[in-house]
């Protein structure tokens, strides 16, 4: 098929890649001259475990093309898919400019039919708004499909290819349909079909629910600090129950960051307020994660009272491992903090310290985890990457002028860092 991907972000790039690999002709767009540009000089955008192959292989033989004209890259395509960002206002509503923007330049650019599928997270209606705006242009036959997409970032290509289900969204056209599943026939999954604003709901409703247990589970985990209970046994006992799920979303950390769960909590929280049902757990959900990111911060307080020329490592900043993703990531939040408190930061983290750069150019910044620790007072674990898990503990003693350990993902045994004499605090464990 000829396909047309707009946005070439997280969820566009590799949607346009894959479909690509599947044998589809596959054209991305984006406004970003310079992602487009660096794109066809095999620079990719972003860090995506196994992407950056993928791309150049799919470029090589001709089956992927980039572009920054959409009017161009319409002509002749089957499917369009809208993959651009839907960023929060500041009342959390969901910004759709980027979606509007496409959805007038895609109706002043058809000539035949076409299905416009919508992949960006957006509000219930949002796919009958893009109807609309394409109707004030175009008189033809087309059909818009909501088609939410579920990857997650640092394991996205797997999950595309094969994800647990696919969703697609349509009111009118059983020919839009039959387009989508022959699409994506090849991945082998279940297909639910549904109407547009189911689509567009089940988007938001899963990310919610995922977003919901993990404040669950935090909130648990501060009670099990404060009772001698150890919120890592209690998570995997709760997991042990079928209804619930040995894959639940379950681990007790220093919050949830990222370009979707906050922004989608917020935006449903929007929506239920917009239709008189105000979303009060999900407002509660949103409450929990602001604390649970100034957690780490407040244990810091409370142990040293006085930060005053106090040192401190920060291993992780990616919102979650193997991902450069930075957006909404609770080491922000952390790093805002110390930084109110005059207090100096040695950072390490293996991809998404570039993007921290931007933000903070005057932050010192290592190249690897141990050069980090010289003569801190205080390492600060925030993200979980694998590289963390199995360090040399003793150099860490040795590196760093203090032995205060928080662990803002558990990654650590307590028994084990209480042994090495360190001061160790993690998330809802029992002190030893
Ligand atoms: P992103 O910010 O990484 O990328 C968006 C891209 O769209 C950018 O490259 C931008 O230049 C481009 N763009 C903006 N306006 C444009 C226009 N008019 N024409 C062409 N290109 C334009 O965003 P993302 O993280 O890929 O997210 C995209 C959507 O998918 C969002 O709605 C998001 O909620 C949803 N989503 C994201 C993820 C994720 O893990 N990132 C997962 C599932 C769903």
């Amino acid at each position: 098929m000829k396909i047309v991907v707009v946005g070439t972000g997280y969820v566009g790039l590799v949607t346009g890649t894959c479909l690509a690999s599947l044998g589809n002709e596959v054209t991305c767009v984006d406004i970003d001259s310079n992602k487009i540009e660096n794109l066809k000089n095999g620079i990719i955008p972003i860090y995506e475990p196994g992407l950056e192959d993928l791309v150049k292989r799919n470029y090589e033989i001709g089956r992927l093309k980039y572009s920054t004209s959409l009017a161009q890259a319409l002509f002749g395509a089957e499917i369009v898919f809208i993959a651009v960002g839907t960023p929060p206002k500041e009342n959390g509503e969901a910004d759709l400019q980027y979606v509007e923007a496409v959805a007038h330049e895609i109706g002043k650019n058809l000539n035949d039919y076409i299905v416009v599928v919508n992949k960006s997270t957006v509000p219930i209606g949002t796919g009958d708004l893009v109807t609309r705006i394409i109707k004030n242009y175009y008189a033809g036959e087309f059909d818009v499909v909501s088609n939410p997409e579920f990857l997650r970032e640092g394991s996205a290509i797997n999950d595309f290819m094969q994800p647990d289900r696919i969703v697609i969204g349509c009111d009118n056209n059983m020919k839009a349909v039959e387009i989508m599943k022959n699409l994506y026939l090849p991945l082998n999954c279940p297909i639910l079909i549904t109407d547009l604003k189911s689509a567009e709901m089940i988007k938001y409703a899963s990310n919610a629910f995922l977003a919901m247990s993990i404040s669950f589970i935090n909130s648990v985990a501060k009670i099990c600090e404060q009772v001698g209970a150890d919120v890592e046994k209690v998570s995997e006992g709760m997991k042990l129950d079928k209804r619930i799920g040995k894959n639940a979303f379950l681990s007790a950390g220093c919050g949830y960051g990222g370009s979707c769960f906050p922004k989608d909590v917020q935006a449903l929280v929007n929506i239920g307020r917009q239709n008189n049902v105000p979303f009060t757990i999900l407002e509660e959900v949103e409450k929990v994660n602001c604390q649970m990111k100034n957690l780490l911060f407040e244990k810091l307080l409370n142990i040293y009272n006085d930060l005053y020329q106090k040192r401190v490592a920060i291993w992780g900043i990616a919102f979650k491992p193997n991902t450069d993703d930075i957006r909404f990531a609770p080491a922000l939040t952390i790093i805002e903090n110390l930084l109110n408190h005059g207090v100096q930061i040695n950072i390490y983290d293996p991809v998404a310290q570039e993007n921290v750069r931007k933000m903070y150019p005057d932050l010192n910044y290592f190249n690897d985890p141990y050069q980090a620790l010289h003569q801190v007072d205080c390492l600060l674990v925030i993200t979980d990457w694998h590289d963390f898990k199995q360090v040399d503990k003793s150099k860490i003693k040795e590196l760093m002028r203090g032995n205060l350990i928080i662990d803002g993902r558990n990654i650590y045994q307590p028994e084990e860092m209480f042994g090495l004499g360190f001061n160790y605090h993690s998330i809802g464990r029992k002190k030893i």
